[in-house]
């Protein structure tokens, strides 16, 4: 860190960091995502969220009750002007193990897709085959990712507007081609508190631009709408999240989630029956920062609020 921190600052960064590891240790405790005796393969690409990963992630395993090791890696893919110098400076002076792993895959999509078009699906099952063949070299038993509380949002949403699926990202998978773990553990961690935390830690970010490939329209509309959410309708995101955590099969209509040809008159009241043309009184489970590691979630019978059909 370079730069002189405020006193105030100072106070932000501590807080933020202490509210982060708490939300990335809650997440691997629930998910069981780390265990004793794993090599944990950290992708870090240079932006925000990997740095803060592996930050959150050596904090914790100078802590934590079990062994576990780290090891970061980072995916050169030789797009024009990527500073090669950065990670490798950052990372050594870290002191923690990391491969840079060298391959071009710029060339190939850009030799493969026509100009003006989005590169990034190609781009992103390349990279995610190359990272499975390091965690394969490097002897990984668990690959990190950095996607956050938002990712996962957004994510759903999109799912739910443009493929007609209930379905996010999940906070831990067995990867695409059934060898490896994938985690992610800044799962409860807000992009904003990422955002705040990598600007006073001063990571040295690089622009994730480089390829000159535009993002994902509808993502960045839906991202936007969710940030536009959380502005006008505070607690609104947090709800958003618990639900994925809340899911009521019985109140869906997926006939492989739950058995509706079985219900009859003897089946008994299911999961609150259906209010459905009652009045609704919601209560906001809204998280509670300062509770212990462990009781992460509360409802906060305060606020109240109801539907109207
Ligand atoms: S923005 Fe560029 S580097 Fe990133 S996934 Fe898309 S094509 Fe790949």
């Amino acid at each position: 860190m370079t730069q002189q921190l405020s006193e105030k600052e100072l106070f932000n960064l501590k807080k933020l960091n202490k509210v982060l590891r708490r939300q990335t240790g809650q997440a691997i405790a629930d998910y069981n995502m780390i265990e004793d005796g794993d090599k944990v393969m950290v992708c870090v690409s240079g932006g925000k969220d990997s740095y803060t990963l592996l930050e959150m992630l050596s904090q914790l395993k100078a802590v934590a009750p079990i062994n576990f090791d780290i090891i970061a890696v980072n995916l050169d893919q030789k797009q024009p002007g990527f500073p090669e110098h950065i990670l490798p400076a950052y990372l050594s002076q870290l002191g923690v193990d990391y491969k840079i792993v060298e391959q071009d895959t710029y060339s190939i999509v850009t030799e493969k897709l026509e100009p003006g078009k989005t590169t990034c699906s190609l781009c992103s099952r390349l990279r995610r085959g190359i990272l499975y063949n390091t965690a394969e070299e490097i002897g990984a038993t668990k690959i990190a990712l950095g996607h956050h509380r938002d990712d996962m949002l957004a994510t759903m949403m999109l799912n739910l507007f443009f493929a007609g699926k209930m379905k996010s990202m999940p906070a831990k998978l067995v990867s695409d081609n059934g060898e490896h773990v994938v985690i992610r553990p800044l799962a409860y961690c807000k992009e904003k508190d990422i955002e705040a935390f990598a600007k006073l830690k001063e990571f040295p970010i690089i622009p994730c631009n480089l390829c000159g490939s535009q993002p994902n329209l509808q993502r960045k509309l839906t991202e936007e709408m969710l940030s536009e959410w959380d502005q006008k309708f505070p607690g609104r995101l947090e709800t958003m999240f618990t639900a994925m955590q809340n899911v009521v099969p019985s109140h869906l209509a997926d006939t492989d989630l739950f058995d509706f040809k079985s219900i009859n008159s003897e089946s008994g009241v299911i999961n609150g029956g259906d209010i459905a043309f009652d009045k609704e009184a919601f209560t906001n489970p809204t998280k509670i920062e300062e509770t212990n590691d462990n009781e992460f979630y509360k409802q906060q019978p305060a606020v109240q609020f109801t539907q109207v059909n």
